[in-house]
Formats: C-alpha cells, sequence, structure tokens
C-alpha cells in the first residue's frame, strides 16, 4: 500500500530545491516564492480554521481538522512581513509542516482506503459456495464476525461478543471508568456514542449493505485514535463503540433487528428466543449450539439504558438512486420513514367473457386497475419533495379466478405508503380511501380496506444530523487539501505521486469530488435499520452512501471504492466533533 511508502525521500527533495533556489536568485524572487507558498497554503490553514470553528460550534474545543492545518497559515501569514532570509528559514519551517500533514493526510487516507479490503474480504465469507448469504449465528456469519474483530483489535479497541452474537469494539477514554471494565458496562457518568451495522445478508445478496457501516466505522476510529495519539492536548470526550449486529434482515428466523434489539432492550419482550428456523431449531438452541448464552439473564444485561448513551450513527449503503441522481457520493438522513400498509379486497361477480354486456359487468380487474391508477395520481398531487420521500406503492395483486375467458369477481392487493412526514402520510391514506369508495361505487364492486401495519416515521438527531453535514463538508475539504498536497510533491517528484482511487494506485483518479458544501444532501430513508430500532432507546443518525443505480439485496449491489473511502472519512470528522474534546480548555464535559 502506499501508505507504507515514507516521504522522507520526497521532504528531502522538497527542502533541496528550496535551498538551491535560495542560493541562486535574489531576495525579490524570494519574496516572490514565499508568496506563491503563502497562497497555496493559506487556503489550507483557512479550510482548517473553519472546520475548527464549526467543530467548537459543535462542543469540540480545539478539535481542529487535521493535524497541523491552522499552523499552516499562522506561519504563512508571518512570512509576508518578514525579510527575504528571515523567510526563508519560515519556509523551510513551512514545508516540513507541509510535509509533515501531507504524511499525516497520507496515513488517515489509507485507513479509510483500508475500508474497501476489509469489505473484499467480508464478500468472499459466506454459507454458500455460489452467492454471498450469512444468516443470524450461521458458519459464514461466525467466519465473518472473526474478521471483524481482528480489524476491531488491530484499531486498538476493546473486544467482546455478547450473548446474541453482536460483536461489539470499543475506543474507551484513557484513565475512564469503563477502561478495564467487563463487556458493555461504562464508567460512572460516560455515555457511549455507538457506531454500527449489521453483518447478516439475505440470500443472494450484496457486498455493502450492512458490512460498510461496521468496516467504515471501524477505519473511522481507528483515525480518531490516530488523532488522538497524535496530539497530547486532545482526549476522548465520551467512548465510541462500533458494534456489528448478528442480525437485522431477519432471514433465519423471521424476526428483523434481533442484535440491535437486544442491545436497545426490547429482544426479550417479542418472545425471540422460541422463535424456530426452518430446520426447526428454536433461537434457545442456536445460541447454546454456538457457545453463547440463552439465559434471559444475560441476554438483559446487553440492553443499554438511555442514561448511558448519547447516540447511534450507522453508516449505510442508500438502496436507492437519489444520491445517484444528485451525483454526490454521500448524504445526511433527516428521518426514517413511516410506513401504512393497507390491504384492499375487491368484491364483484364472474360472469362470461362473451355473454355478459360491458354495462352490466361488476369486473373487479377493471375496477382495480382504475383504483391503483388512482392511488399513484392521489401520491403524485402531494408535494414529491425528495426531503419527504413520499412513496406509494402497489407491489402485490392477485384475482380470482384468473382465466381469460371469465370476468374477474374478486381481487385484491396491497398498498405501501411511506413518508418522512407522518401527517402527510396520514393525509395521501384518507384521500386514498375517499378514492378508491368512489371508483367501487361508480364501479358497482365492494371495496374493504383494511390497515395491515402503521408505523411512525423516526426523526434523526438534529444535532447529528448536522454533526454529519459537516463531517461531509470536513471530508470534502479533506479531500481538496490531501489532492493539492500531493501535487506539490508530485511536481518535484512525479514518482512520488499517490493514487485517490481507493485502491493506492498510481496515476489514478482521485477522492475529490464537486460539491456545493452548502447543499449537501440531506434526504430521507425509506428503509428501516438498525438505527430504528436503536431509535427506541437513544437518539439516533444516519450516512448514506451513493451505490450504483439504487440496486441492493443483489449481488450487482455495488458502491465505487472512492465513495467507500469518502464515508469513512466523512464518518471520521464527525467522530472528531463529537468524541474530541480539548483536554486544556474543556475539563468539565467529560460526557
Ligand atoms: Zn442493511
Amino acid at each position: 500500500m502506499r501508505r507504507d511508502r515514507t516521504p522522507t525521500r520526497t521532504r528531502s527533495r522538497v527542502l533541496c530545491a528550496w535551498r538551491g533556489r535560495r542560493k541562486k536568485k535574489a531576495v525579490v524572487v524570494s519574496f516572490f516564492v514565499a508568496w506563491v507558498w503563502v497562497a497555496l497554503a493559506c487556503p489550507v490553514g483557512v479550510e482548517g480554521a473553519t472546520l475548527g470553528e464549526d467543530a467548537r460550534a459543535g462542543g469540540v474545543g480545539r478539535a481542529r481538522d487535521e493535524v497541523g492545518g491552522d499552523g499552516v497559515c499562522d506561519e504563512g501569514g508571518s512570512v509576508l512581513g518578514a525579510t527575504g532570509a528571515g523567510a526563508g528559514v519560515l519556509l523551510a519551517g513551512v514545508s516540513r509542516e507541509r510535509d509533515e500533514n501531507l504524511k499525516m493526510m497520507r496515513t488517515f487516507f489509507a485507513n479509510a482506503n483500508m475500508t474497501n479490503s476489509y469489505l473484499d474480504e467480508l464478500a468472499g465469507i459466506s454459507d454458500s459456495d455460489f452467492h454471498l448469504e450469512r444468516t443470524f449465528l450461521s458458519p459464514g456469519s461466525l467466519r465473518a464476525l472473526a474478521s471483524v474483530r481482528r480489524w476491531m483489535e488491530e484499531a486498538g479497541l476493546r473486544v467482546w461478543l455478547d450473548s446474541v452474537g453482536n460483536l461489539h469494539g470499543r475506543l474507551e477514554r484513557a484513565g475512564g471508568a469503563g477502561a478495564g471494565a467487563e463487556g458493555g458496562k461504562t464508567g460512572e457518568g460516560e455515555k457511549l456514542l455507538l457506531l454500527g451495522s449489521h453483518i447478516d445478508t439475505v440470500v443472494d445478496g450484496g457486498a455493502y449493505d450492512g458490512t460498510l457501516g461496521i468496516v467504515a466505522a471501524i477505519t473511522a476510529v481507528k483515525n480518531l485514535k490516530l488523532k488522538l495519539d497524535s496530539d497530547e492536548g486532545l482526549a476522548l470526550k465520551r467512548p465510541v463503540e462500533v458494534i456489528a449486529f448478528s442480525d437485522e434482515e431477519g432471514l433465519r428466523f423471521k424476526s428483523t433487528f434481533l442484535g440491535s434489539r437486544a442491545v436497545s432492550g426490547t429482544f426479550l419482550k417479542h418472545g425471540y428466543l422460541d422463535a424456530r428456523d426452518s430446520k426447526g431449531y428454536t433461537l434457545s438452541s442456536v445460541l447454546e449450539t454456538v457457545g453463547l448464552s440463552n439465559s434471559k439473564e444475560d441476554i438483559a444485561k446487553i440492553a443499554m439504558k438511555r442514561e448511558e448513551l448519547y447516540g447511534y450513527v450507522e453508516v449505510h449503503i442508500e438502496q436507492g438512486p437519489v444520491l445517484q441522481s444528485l451525483n454526490q457520493p454521500v448524504g445526511v438522513v433527516s428521518a426514517i420513514s413511516g410506513q401504512t400498509r393497507l390491504y384492499v379486497q375487491v368484491d364483484g361477480f364472474s360472469g362470461h367473457a362473451g355473454t355478459v354486456p360491458m354495462d352490466q359487468r361488476r369486473d373487479t380487474i377493471a375496477a382495480s386497475a382504475e383504483m391503483i391508477h388512482r392511488i399513484e395520481k392521489d401520491c403524485k398531487a402531494f408535494p414529491l419533495s425528495r426531503e419527504n420521500m413520499l412513496v406509494c406503492t402497489v407491489g402485490e395483486f392477485n384475482v380470482f379466478p384468473g382465466a381469460s375467458n371469465v370476468i374477474a369477481g374478486y381481487s385484491n392487493f396491497s398498498i405501501d405508503i411511506r413518508c418522512k412526514d407522518d401527517t402527510m402520510r396520514e393525509e395521501v391514506v384518507d384521500l386514498v380511501r375517499v378514492s378508491l369508495k368512489d371508483i367501487a361505487a361508480r364501479r358497482s364492486v365492494d371495496c374493504n380496506i383494511e390497515t395491515k401495519h402503521n408505523a411512525e416515521s423516526c426523526q434523526s438527531s438534529p444535532v447529528f444530523t448536522e454533526s454529519l453535514r459537516k463531517g461531509i463538508i470536513g471530508a470534502h475539504s479533506f479531500a481538496k487539501r490531501y489532492e493539492e498536497a500531493r501535487q506539490v510533491s508530485s511536481s518535484v517528484d512525479p514518482a512520488e505521486a499517490v493514487g485517490g482511487d481507493g485502491k493506492g494506485k498510481e496515476g489514478e483518479s482521485s477522492i475529490l469530488w464537486e460539491m456545493d458544501e452548502a447543499s449537501v444532501p440531506v434526504i430521507a430513508s425509506g428503509a428501516g435499520h438498525d438505527a430504528l430500532a436503536m431509535s427506541e432507546v437513544t437518539p439516533i443518525g444516519m450516512l448514506f452512501v451513493r451505490c450504483r443505480d439504487g440496486i441492493s439485496h443483489s449481488p450487482l449491489e455495488f458502491v465505487e471504492p472512492r465513495d467507500v473511502t469518502i464515508a469513512s472519512l466523512s464518518l471520521f470528522h464527525f467522530l472528531v466533533a463529537e468524541a474530541l474534546v480539548d483536554r486544556t480548555t474543556s475539563h468539565s464535559n467529560a460526557a
């Protein structure tokens, strides 16, 4: 990997180049060169300072952007008023600092980029030789968790497996009461910041759903620890924990969120221990078979209390096409949509296709077709902003008797209405009910509408939404500075140029992307996630990552490697704001 390449040679060449020029050129030229350096350095420092201010607004104090960012601009500023000889000395300092910055940025980048290698490894761990499949505590899931454990330990986290197979890795505060504690115990007064997603997949699933949120969190925390260790003035404000949830898809026991519900404390209430898989094994017996405790007391201990938690933040592939259409790699989730599921039965009268005149029919296919078309029209009559994510779907339609020469006498179909705004969803449901009854009356059929499921939307924490937005801006700013620094480095020696393509090869595209920092995408999630289960016990936030054509739950699921790297860097910048504190200025804000 390029991150292993020491920049020493580059640094000496930069310094030599500078010294050579100083000997040959007149003082006035030195001033010009100084000005160029300052012009290059200042935007770096300004961005660093801007992020520092943003971070402080979020309660971080000294949590600057990348190490030394504002220092470069401070020195650059003083160079402007110096004499030629003084400028040369200061410039050497600037260039040294710039090299140190580049070295640090390379490591941040390499760690974030490592997320791709982790995803590749997990994509190869399956219960099937033919497709990707990992169900709750299956052999494939356990092998995948072993890899995750290794990466958590390499990142310096304290790791343990809980009774339902969730793998936890925690970065403890130095000297914090939680350090050295067993399992999930926290120190007195400490509030945990949780990150995570799920290790299980659907049958023939994709390589990013769930796993991306786990490994991006590990690499982001690895960078957080690197930043922490590189500046003794910084301290961890709160413990940060990554969780690989054992089950979200609910494939094996037909119950979703098994892992996150154990942590949010609702697992036992749902009676999951007695659930049976397709082979007849109870969940309780499966826990025992793999060597975990199925005692209710032990499972109850996994549950985290509201007062122990600061929040839960999840990175997840979008599973939809919105970010792709906006041409943005990442976006912030403002809410998980509420959902209403209706079941509509239409009763008419069967008859002979050749003998019943058109004006005497009670055809339920024709009536249902008009109803379904009307549902789409009603839905579109509401503001269909991406922010609200109002969507109406008829995904199931059945007809009886279903013969080409028989007028249908009975039909039924499903309606799935989702929206971030619960009031709007209820208005749509009311309008659809009225429309369907009107059509039924006009067509002389009976229409019965039954509500099968109703769930309110889950709003993200405004604090996390804003911090994640700033995290994306921080990653964008990092990408710009990294690219600039690399170009300065490669202009001295092209052989030192590093690729930012997500693979670390030379000569490929960078992670830089076009983004208007004033309009970071903020979208709603139409799908449920572990964050939904966690919202029962703590504030939540989510970061979505663009996936190709919105395809998910499929082997065609794909996320560009550079988008994966950007997601990890965005989460890292979020963590800098939410988990670091300057201990020289703040002692009271421990949790
Ligand atoms: Zn998922």
